[in-house]
């Protein structure tokens, strides 16, 4: 019995992925890296450090993708739901896990 190891390395290997699928779900803008956040388009304030620390780098195909701390948060929101996606359909039983998926209503920070 190790699926459960199985699972945990198909999710790690499938975390980019779905990274990469969540920006998608979430908007289209297509900004070059540096101006504003890639989801929600929120300017990226360079000179507050503060944004620096927070704001977050994804990096596909050598294309770099700034994402703020809000649109972050959501992404990994949407990451976790894909994985557990992935692990209803990998798995018998999937339903019940799905049951046990937090859904995500963490309130945004009004930033
Ligand atoms: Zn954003």
């Amino acid at each position: 019995m190790n699926f459960s190891r199985k699972i945990k390395r198909n999710k790690a290997k499938n975390r980019a992925k779905h990274a990469r699928k969540a920006l998608k779900t979430m908007g289209k803008r297509m900004d070059s890296l540096g101006e504003s956040c890639r989801a929600c388009g929120k300017p990226f304030d360079k000179k507050d450090p503060e944004a620096l620390s927070s704001w977050v780098v994804y990096v596909e195909d050598n294309d770099a993708r700034l994402v703020c701390p809000t649109c972050k948060k959501k992404i990994d929101e949407l990451v976790r739901e894909q994985e557990d996606d992935d692990v209803g359909i990998n798995e018998a039983g999937g339903a019940e896990a799905q049951a046990n998926t937090r859904v995500g209503v963490d309130s945004d920070t009004g930033e």
